[in-house]
This record gives C-alpha cells, sequence and structure tokens, in this order.
C-alpha cells in the first residue's frame, strides 16, 4: 500500500496513470452492456457513402515483457497455442466478412500490432496473411503497417514481411544504450537493431519507422543527445517518440506500490517535454518535419500515416484479435481481453466483445477534435462541414484559455500548436471533453 501520509509528489512529477489519450469517450464509459449496440451497427449497411475501412490485427506475444508494457501480451505461448490464435482471428474475420456492415467492403489500411507481430515465423504470416486476403482482399489497400522488435527479425521473415505488401515496417528501438534496454526488460539489445535495420533497409520498403521512448527508467541527459545522433545516423523516413508513462497495470507500478513510492522513478514531464523538443529540433535542422505531438517525417508529401488520419477522421475500423478496439459506424468496443475468453467466444460463433459505447453526434464530433488537436493543426472548416457546427465558438472558452497560455494560436480560422502546446496536446485536450467525461489529468 502507498503511504498517504507521505509529501505530496511535485505537480510535473511522473506518477501513475494513463496520459496519453487515444480515444473519446473515455474507456471507463464503455461497458458490456452496450454490447448488443455493436451488432446493431454491423446489421445493416452505412446509408449513402461508407467512410474508408482499417483492419488492425493484434498479435498478442512478446519474447519478454517490457517493464513499462501495459498491453495485453504473452511471453509464454508455445508453436500450437500461437497457430490456434491465428485460426480464432481467422474466424472472426470470417465472420465479421460477411455482415452487411462490411460484406463488399475493401480496406484501405491494415496495421499488424501487438505486442510483436514480427515474433510469428514467416510461415505463419505467409499463412495468416493469405487466409486474411481471401476473406477480404486487400486490393484497396494503401497502407500496410506492420510493428517490429529488432531482435526477432532475419532475412526470410523479412523478406515475408515485404512480400505479403507491407508498406511501413516500424521498428521499435526506444533507446540505444544496451543498458538502458536491459533496466527497461527490453528483449533487444543495439547490436540486433543494427542488423536488422541494414536488412530492412536493403529490402526496399516504401517507409521505415523508428520509435524512441523519451524518459525510460535511468534514461540520462547525455544518452537522450545520443539517441537523437544515433536516429539520425541511421535516416528513417519518419521518427516517432513517445513521452514516458507509468499507467497502473505496469510493472514499474507494481515495483512503485511495493515501495511505497507515489512518483515513478523516471525523468518528471518537464523533462520528457524538453527531451522530445531537442529532438524535433534537431530532426527538423537535418530536414524532417513536425507532424503531430510524437511523429517527425522525412519527406511530408510521400510519408503518409493513413491509419492515423484515417481513424482521426472518424473511419471504421475492424480489429481482430484479443483485447482489440474496433470502429463500427459510430460504435466502439474492445474484444475480451484473455486470450482463453476470446478463442471460446469465437468458437462458439460469438462476436468476441468485452466493452462498448455507442457515441452521439457530440461526442464523435469531440473525439475528431481531439484527436486532430494531435496533428498540431485543425481547420475549422472541416468540422463546419462535415458536422455543422464552428468549433472556434463551440469550444472559445479552454481555446482562449490554452491561448493565453502560449499553447497555441488562431490562425486563418485554424487551431495552430505551438510547439510547447504539441508537447503536452494530451494533456490539453481534457478541457474539450463533456462535462460527465471528465476524469483525473495526471501531469
Ligand atoms: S515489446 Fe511492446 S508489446 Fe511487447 S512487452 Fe514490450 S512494450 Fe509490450
Amino acid at each position: 500500500m502507498s503511504d498517504t501520509t507521505a509529501t505530496p509528489p511535485p505537480s510535473h512529477a511522473t506518477r501513475a496513470g494513463n496520459y496519453f489519450i487515444s480515444n473519446y469517450p473515455p474507456f471507463s464509459f464503455w461497458s458490456e452492456e452496450n454490447a448488443a449496440a455493436v451488432e446493431e451497427a454491423y446489421a445493416t449497411p452505412h446509408a449513402g457513402t461508407p467512410p474508408a475501412l482499417g483492419l488492425y490485427h493484434h498479435i498478442p506475444f512478446c519474447r519478454k515483457r517490457c517493464h513499462f508494457c501495459y498491453f495485453r501480451v504473452y511471453t509464454d505461448k508455445n508453436a500450437d497455442q500461437i497457430k490456434h490464435y491465428l485460426d480464432s482471428t481467422i474466424r472472426e474475420l470470417e465472420m465479421m466478412a460477411r455482415k452487411p456492415l462490411i460484406a463488399g467492403r475493401r480496406p484501405h489500411f491494415i496495421y499488424f500490432g501487438g505486442g510483436t507481430p514480427s515474433y510469428l515465423s514467416a510461415t505463419q504470416l505467409v499463412d495468416l496473411t493469405d487466409k486474411m486476403k481471401a476473406l477480404l482482399p486487400w486490393d484497396a489497400a494503401e497502407e500496410v503497417a506492420f510493428e517490429c522488435e529488432p531482435g526477432t527479425l532475419n532475412p526470410g521473415k523479412l523478406t515475408a514481411i515485404k512480400d505479403i505488401g507491407v508498406t511501413r515496417l516500424s521498428l521499435g528501438i526506444e533507446n540505444f544504450d544496451d543498458r538502458i534496454l536491459e533496466i527497461n526488460g527490453r528483449a533487444h539489445r543495439t547490436k540486433e537493431v543494427y542488423r536488422a535495420y541494414e536488412r530492412i533497409r536493403a529490402e526496399g520498403f516504401e517507409q521505415v519507422n523508428i520509435d524512441l521512448i523519451a524518459g525510460m527508467l535511468e534514461e540520462t541527459e547525455d544518452n537522450w543527445q545520443v539517441n537523437i545522433a544515433k536516429t539520425l545516423e541511421l535516416a528513417p523516413d519518419s521518427v516517432t517518440i513517445y513521452q514516458m508513462e507509468v499507467p497502473y497495470n505496469t510493472g514499474i507500478y507494481k515495483d512503485m506500490k511495493a515501495s511505497g513510492s507515489l512518483v515513478a522513478p523516471i525523468a518528471d514531464w518537464e523533462t520528457k517535454r524538453r527531451w522530445v523538443k531537442e529532438a524535433f529540433a534537431e530532426l527538423e535542422a537535418n530536414g524532417y518535419t513536425i507532424s503531430s505531438g510524437y511523429t517527425a517525417v522525412k519527406n511530408p508529401e510521400s510519408t503518409k500515416f493513413l491509419y492515423r488520419d484515417s481513424l482521426w477522421g472518424g473511419a471504421d475500423l475492424l480489429g481482430l484479435g484479443v483485447a482489440s478496439f474496433s470502429h463500427a459506424k459510430g460504435v466502439h468496443y474492445q474484444n475480451l481481453t484473455e486470450i482463453e475468453d476470446y478463442d471460446a467466444a469465437i468458437a462458439a460463433g460469438r462476436m468476441p466483445i468485452k466493452r462498448a459505447l455507442k457515441t452521439t453526434e457530440e461526442e464523435r464530433m469531440i473525439r475528431e477534435f481531439i484527436l486532430q488537436m494531435k496533428l498540431g493543426r485543425v481547420k475549422a472548416a472541416y468540422f463546419r462541414d462535415k458536422f455543422g457546427i464552428d468549433v472556434l465558438e463551440r469550444f472559445a472558452a479552454p481555446l482562449a484559455q490554452i491561448q493565453s497560455e502560449g499553447l497555441l494560436n488562431i490562425e486563418d480560422s485554424a487551431i495552430v500548436l505551438t510547439r510547447d502546446g504539441l508537447l503536452c496536446v494530451d494533456n490539453l485536450l481534457h478541457d474539450f471533453f463533456l462535462p460527465h467525461h471528465h476524469t483525473d489529468k495526471i501531469v
């Protein structure tokens, strides 16, 4: 138990909880009771032209659980169990592809996330994607994104990843220091990063992204500068940098709880923001463009993030697999979060729904608004055309407040975040929530 009499932590200290906002309304408002709304959404096609359709496939397997990980992952499954899981996801897709909402549509973007998609063998990957394509062809897919852990890649697997049609390969480097990787529980080491990166480039993927985390356990000022320099040396097409957060289901939080500490043993928010700011400035000085609060791209004309931009613009997303998230005709839902429960539901021919929420038009407008804020620029015209709402008027009070703090400006009917605003964007979004959705900020 934590000591409630301890001195409260300084306001910028990293405390436990979720900082990153990935959806709206908040997950705490989704419930099991709303599952019927999901069936309803799939029972009829869209009236009029449907939005873009995306496919997400969750591969919940990893070599090792990182201490900061809060995803549903398994590190103990054998080849038979993995095969059984992949078969279940195919049965799920079979069931979903027949639903009136999906039948006859083609996915515009496909995303393999996890966990570690690259944990699968080349044979498993080819078999899985052949079956997926037979059920819902990929001929209209403009983007196929695939997350990789450096230590799981070998030349044969990379060729398979390229051959199945992956356009963006995302490499989870996180840090270039072996000691920091080890302390944070990562399975890979720097040697594997360089070996993998060379092979990735040799395969000629359209887009290679690398992920970094600012503020891992034991990160230092000097080492962060080394991370920036080594990133520039690799010259990826895009770089994604997350600021380390410590949700409750992480190993780091368990240690904090055991020692009675209210503050995570990592850099505070001010430091993490400054580190990302420095990285962004260096990347810009080397020709990159900042395209969101987390991403820098080398060539904004050709380097797209269709998955992100489509979802933030209200696309339908069909999520397959344990714990995956979906959005179908205005209904949010998440699949069952234990692999055994998920498999059992699929075997029984039931949709494996854990929790759901049918959104209102107003909630969908707010959702798109806050997600698009993460891009650093929100055009009022988009919301006028799509929702008939003047967001500058509707959100006049919070916008004025945030502007007075120097975190945004209004330019030509667009809301433009300053660099400091962009670096703390997740913290600003609560101000646009409906009053009954307000939850605690952790910063
Ligand atoms: S590799 Fe990613 S998904 Fe797997 S344990 Fe680490 S953070 Fe979690």
